[in-house]
């Protein structure tokens, strides 16, 4: 009856029909090759590889770490635009930004955290992952090392994602006290509570926040597109801008409006249809004329092979006419038993 049902969907043309891919390896034990060849079978246009985090890279880089596995496997996003382009697959390079990533050398996270570069908590724990947002290196790092990707390989996009602050209790460090009283011109004695008890500060904080996160966005997306012209800027959201745009400093709605995204994926990672329904067409208010392709969170879900629910939330999307989705995950048993059921119907060649 699955079978059936699958078989029994009709796709639409001119549709952006993406997975993201967790893995720098893709799906071992194929090839990138194999791999982009088995989207395009199955109808797919666009993949959205994770090739970078803030503190290591999974190809031959001049700004980050390399991966130690990079040395035995290759460069792997030499590999993978090859593929893209041999099979006519669009290839959005996904960074995660600020957090340090897990395959990142000790000693460069260390080195960070000397520097005062890691991000303090409210409570001041120490955050030793995730790299600081207002300070001006990781700025400067975070911009380089997503420019080198659009300058050395031949790429259709850059996407941000953790593209914000971890919570609202970071990051309350040193460099942000001070860079933050800089630019109030006065000092904040009863540091880090005034900021909350305080209206007018507080209102001042949210947006210093804010711009730390805005200023990164605004940089790549300028630059890149002089480096590679047509080069597509997307990002990975939260899928409430308003509340998001104060607890993690997400303003993507602004990103928008300033045309410094091309398309924007918010992570309605649902298993509720009536939910995901509801937040896409809200946030689609919110992209303006900036295309919306909600992320489908199949690899959220209970089951990671629930095609049937995969194939209503495609329909939401078509129903309220975003022209595309993005899913997560393209991994396995995804790639073995979801994707060629939606080949064989709702993402028909
Ligand atoms: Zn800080």
């Amino acid at each position: 009856m699955i079978e059936a049902y699958c078989l029994a969907q009709r796709p639409t043309a001119k549709e952006h029909r993406a997975f993201w891919c967790h893995s720098a390896f893709g799906i071992e034990p194929m090839t990138w090759d194999e791999a982009i060849r088995h989207l395009k079978e199955n109808g797919f246009t666009a993949i959205l590889p994770n090739m970078l985090w803030g503190g290591v890279a999974f190809y031959d880089s001049d700004v980050l770490p390399v991966a130690a596995a990079v040395k035995e496997k290759g460069d792997q996003m030499a590999a993978l635009v090859t593929a893209c382009k041999k099979y006519g697959i669009e290839c959005h390079i996904w960074k995660v930004n600020y957090n340090m990533g897990w395959a990142t050398d000790r000693g460069f996270i260390a080195k960070m955290k000397a520097a005062g570069r890691t991000q303090v908590g409210y409570d001041g724990s120490a955050n030793d992952r995730w790299l600081c947002p207002s300070h001006p290196q990781n700025q400067k790092l975070e911009i380089e090392s997503m420019l080198e990707v659009a300058r050395k390989y031949d790429v259709d996009g850059l996407h941000f994602d953790y593209i914000r602050y971890p919570n609202s209790d970071n990051c309350f460090c040193e460099g942000c006290r001070r860079r933050f009283e800089q630019e109030i011109g006065k000092k904040v004695p009863n540091w880090p509570s005034e900021v909350r008890t305080d209206e007018q500060l507080s209102e001042k904080w949210l947006d210093f926040r804010r711009r730390q996160i805005t200023t990164v966005v605004a940089e790549v997306a300028q630059r890149a597109r002089k480096i590679r012209p047509g080069i597509k800027i997307s990002a990975a959201v939260f899928r409430n801008w308003p509340s998001n745009r104060d607890s993690i400093g997400q303003d993507w709605k602004l990103w928008c409006d300033r045309g410094y995204l091309d398309f924007v994926c918010p992570m309605d990672y649902t298993p509720s249809n009536g939910t995901f329904a509801r937040v896409v067409n809200q946030q689609l208010g919110w992209a303006g004329s900036v295309p919306c392709y909600p992320g489908i969170g199949l690899s959220t879900w209970s089951d990671r092979t629930n095609v049937v629910k995969v194939i209503e939330q495609i329909n939401i999307t078509r129903e309220l006419k975003t022209g595309g989705f993005t899913i997560f995950n393209y991994a396995e048993p995804e790639a073995e038993e979801v994707l060629p059921l939606l080949g064989r119907g709702i993402s028909r060649n």
